[in-house]
């Protein structure tokens, strides 16, 4: 069917994070690499993707969430290190605690992943709360810009920053109206940042997902729209994790040298217009 080479693809929410047969070739060896939620879903299969590369993980995700031990396992087993920093990104100060933190354990950042993201359901706008509206704009958009604030003075030429965005920011997904704007926003942050920052050698990009299996849908939506989850785009399923990884790769790396300002589409086929 739809599945990857060696792959076992199940229809099923089930995320997989990892895909055995990706086997790294030092893209990012030395490098250290700050993921915002990169406990679990898309986050996750990044960083351990990145420490199959070489890199050493920051990973920084909301107290309650569970994976983060077993993401933290795998990526010693892969030979890497990890911090792990349970830090709400809506918490005053959080964005100088998680520099000072990693500054403190490994000495340098090299490579800023903004991922970390909320979405709540609506089928009106009357449906969404000021408080869920403001966690939509707090985690989305605002924790990306201040983290990326208090990373900068450490960043030196060759470093790269990746925004996690979505392909709502270009289609209008009428049941998450708010998390659209935030991702629309994203879009507009890292085309304006990445010409703020080239002169300085500093890459800025954005990858726009299309449906992803991960704990996010399946905790915000109605569970008969995600029985039908991904079946509406051109390859007809969701992307597993896993799939998404190497693009954040290439975007992280020197393999990307020429990439800033854009956003890279993994989408399954979805027609957007930028
Ligand atoms: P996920 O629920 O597995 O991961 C979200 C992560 O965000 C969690 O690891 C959580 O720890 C972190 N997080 C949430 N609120 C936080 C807070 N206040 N403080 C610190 N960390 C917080 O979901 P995912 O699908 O892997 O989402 C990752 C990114 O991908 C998000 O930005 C999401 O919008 C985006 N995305 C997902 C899809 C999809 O279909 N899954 C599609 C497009 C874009």
């Amino acid at each position: 069917q739809h599945g990857q080479p060696g792959i076992e693809y199940v229809m099923d929410p089930l995320p997989i994070s990892e895909n055995p047969n990706y086997i790294g070739t030092g893209k990012l060896k030395g490098k250290v690499a700050i993921i915002t939620g990169g406990d679990s879903g898309i986050g996750r299969a990044v960083a351990i993707a990145f420490a199959k590369e070489g890199a050493d993980l920051v990973i920084v995700y909301l107290n309650e969430h569970r994976d983060a031990q077993d993401t933290e396992r795998r990526i010693r087993q892969l030979g890497r290190k990890c911090l792990l920093l349970p830090v709400d990104v809506r918490s005053p100060g959080f964005a100088s605690y998680i520099v000072d933190s990693t500054l403190k354990a490994f000495g340098k950042i090299d490579i800023l992943i903004n991922n970390a993201g909320v979405q709540y359901f609506q089928t009106s706008l009357l449906d969404i709360s000021e408080e869920q509206l403001r966690n939509t704009f707090e985690v989305n958009i605002l924790s990306f810009i201040l983290l990326t604030k208090a990373v900068l003075p450490h960043l030196r030429p060759g470093s790269s920053i990746v925004n996690t965005a979505s392909v709502t920011a270009y289609l209008g997904n009428d049941t998450l109206m708010d998390y659209s704007s935030t991702k629309g926003a994203i879009v507009s942050f890292t085309r304006a940042l990445a010409r703020n920052l080239a002169p300085q050698c500093i890459r800025v990009n954005a990858v726009a997902p299309g449906p992803v299996w991960t704990p996010l849908n399946p905790a915000s939506i109605p569970p008969e729209r995600v029985a039908v989850f991904g079946r509406d785009v051109p390859l007809g399923r969701a992307a597993q994790p896993y799939e998404l990884a190497p693009t954040y790769v290439l975007l992280a790396s020197d393999d990307g040298s020429y990439i800033t300002g854009t956003t890279i589409h993994i989408n399954g086929g979805q027609m957007v217009t930028d």
